[in-house]
């Protein structure tokens, strides 16, 4: 079984392939573009980085952290449509609690009422949360996740800057 590249989400059906890697969908796909520049980072750099985040407020409530990668599971159905998706958030403890008792609730009212992919596909979001809500990432350093999302988040800003000033260097 495959994990997704960019949010280590067991890839149970369908995913996105691309440059040996998968992704669970679309969304994770497209965040996970800058991933190749992400590995380029120093370590040095990227651990600096990655405890600044963690030691600092929340970005969701600005209440204090340690902060750390929290991931919800949702999913809705529409009939013959079943659309689901992992959201990791990078937030408080609290933040991360509110965020996958509000999914797994929201994807227990919404999530059933399509065939056959709804009857499925809703428990797993919901245990999902259920387990991520019971193994939360240890509070004592950033998880390989906050590393990883914070390796993300600076390969953006890198991508982002060479696209508005193609001409400049690096000194
Ligand atoms: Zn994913
Ligand atoms: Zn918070």
């Amino acid at each position: 079984m495959n994990r997704c590249a960019y949010c280590n989400t067991l890839i149970l059906f369908g995913g996105v392939r691309d440059k040996g890697m998968q992704f669970c969908n679309a969304a994770c796909h497209a965040s996970g573009q800058t991933l190749i520049v992400a590995r380029a980072i120093p370590e040095e750099i990227l651990s600096k980085y990655a405890g600044e985040i963690h030691q600092g407020n929340c970005p969701a409530c600005r209440g204090k952290g340690p902060v750390d990668v929290h991931i919800s599971y949702f999913v809705w159905s529409a009939l013959l449509l079943t659309s689901w998706s992992s959201k990791p958030r990078i937030c408080c403890r609290a933040c991360g609690i509110k965020n996958q008792l509000g999914s797994a609730l929201g994807s227990a009212l919404v999530g059933w009422w399509g065939f056959p992919w709804g009857i499925l596909v809703t428990p797993i979001q919901i245990v999902r949360n259920l387990v991520a809500l019971c193994s939360p990432p240890a509070p004592s350093k950033p998880s390989d996740s906050l590393r990883k999302l914070a390796a993300i988040n600076l390969a953006a800003r890198f991508t982002a800057e060479q696209k508005a000033n193609p001409t400049a260097r690096q000194s």
